[in-house]
């Protein structure tokens, strides 16, 4: 085991609560808040985050796909969570006609938006009709039926005994950006679509849209109160789901900046799940004009004492993080003292600098990233989001 990742029980705990209390204190404790593990819980393992999360009073987790479902079915049933005592499963990113024995066999919630997608389903529902939660293109573009196709497709519902739709649900596209132009016209175009949904005669239990940022936007300070007055108007629960803030980020508010700053209801009290370790793989001195690693593009200066670690980018350490002579990268932390990332991140291996760190030997643990060395500084450097670093590294998982 060349690398692992750390995942902190106890983190992952208090940030659900933290999100739960936020939406009790903004709408009286009746919205839910669905935990999105998809995308194997953004790299920190959906079969040991989910029954952490279920015990932490989720009513419902959030997977990829059917295969991620029925694999989290299971890691309940393996940890012992009695069937009723499971959260329901809902598959978010669409399912293909092959999938649905999956989904009937392990109980999973599809998301759907197309009349084939509901047809097949239809199809293998036993004598309990199929639940699925319908998906509104608000004006996102890529997943969900926009609001020209729904009434044709309520219609179908409608007569559709087979199927019920247990949950009406959207997406914002920029639910990061304080006072949104993009967000207030989803808003409207999502309280028009439950609306054909009610004059449809249809009554699903669930209302649900945004994110880690929604549940942050303090700025917006009306829109968790707003999905909640929209769900009720129509007899149903809110919910929000959050993937992010659950494993310790969220992405900064952005416009209005100096206001969203300050509106961070979320961002400054979640914290780090995560903790990525290896350890000293060799200890080696260099002297004063060695070259360090691919095309030598960092020159020692002076005496170096440098640390091997038999990681790199096929782990999913970024190679943005290496550092040249001429530009400087990333770092890992021993313990609380940093220690440069020198010379070219290459496929398996990286070198550090512990010139300046006291005792450093062979086998020592690094933390490659958390306390000290965050997704969010890994994302800076390599030019991404912290989504992406999360869900980029290639470890063992432990629950710790
Ligand atoms: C991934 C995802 C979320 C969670 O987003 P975060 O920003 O990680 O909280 C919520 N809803 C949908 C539809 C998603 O795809």
């Amino acid at each position: 085991m060349t690398s692992w990742i750390e995942v902190s029980e106890q983190r992952l705990t208090e940030n659900f609560r933290v999100a739960q209390e936020i939406l009790a204190r903004e709408t009286a404790s009746s919205t839910a808040l669905l935990a999105v593990i998809k995308a194997n819980a953004y790299g920190h393992g959906a079969g040991l985050c989910a029954p952490v999360l279920a015990r932490a009073g989720a009513e419902w987790l959030g997977v990829t796909d059917a295969a991620e479902g029925a694999t989290v079915r299971t890691a309940m049933e393996v940890a012992g969570i009695a069937k009723a005592q499971q959260p329901r499963i809902l598959v978010m990113s669409g399912h293909l006609p092959v999938d649905v024995p999956v989904i009937v066999q392990h109980s999973l919630t599809p998301v759907v938006w197309r009349q084939q997608q509901m047809a097949a389903l239809a199809e293998a529902a036993g004598a309990e009709p199929c639940a699925v939660h319908l998906e509104i293109d608000s004006g996102m573009s890529r997943q969900g039926v926009a609001l020209g196709g729904l009434r044709e497709l309520l219609r179908w519902l409608a007569n559709e005994p087979r199927i019920r739709l247990d949950g009406v649900m959207t997406h914002f596209a920029s639910a990061e950006v304080a006072g949104s132009e993009q967000t207030l016209a989803q808003r409207k175009q999502f309280e028009a679509a439950v609306q054909l949904v009610a004059e449809a005669g249809l009554r699903p239990t669930w209302i649900h849209a945004g994110n880690t940022s929604m549940i942050d936007n303090g700025a917006d300070g009306d829109i968790l109160a707003w999905l909640h007055g929209l769900a009720a108007s129509v007899g149903a629960r809110a919910m929000v789901r959050e993937g992010l803030g659950l494993y310790g980020y969220a992405l900064p508010l952005e416009g209005l900046a100096v206001v969203a700053e300050r509106a961070a209801r979320l961002r400054a009290v979640v914290r780090p799940v995560m903790t990525w370790k290896t350890r000293v793989i060799g200890i080696s001195e260099v002297e004063a004009g060695a070259r360090v690693g691919y095309n030598g593009t960092f020159t020692a200066e002076k005496t170096m004492r440098l640390a091997l670690l038999p990681v790199g980018y096929a782990d999913g350490l970024r190679r943005e993080l290496g550092c040249s002579t001429w530009n400087r990268g990333g770092w890992v932390m021993f313990h609380v003292e940093r220690a440069p990332i020198v010379g070219r991140v290459s496929m398996n291996l990286t070198t550090v600098d512990v010139t300046e760190i006291e005792g450093v030997a062979v086998g020592d643990e690094v933390v490659l990233l958390g306390e000290g060395s965050t997704a969010e500084d890994h994302a800076a450097l390599a030019g991404t989001i912290s989504y992406e670093i999360l869900c980029g590294m290639r470890a063992p998982v432990v629950l710790v």
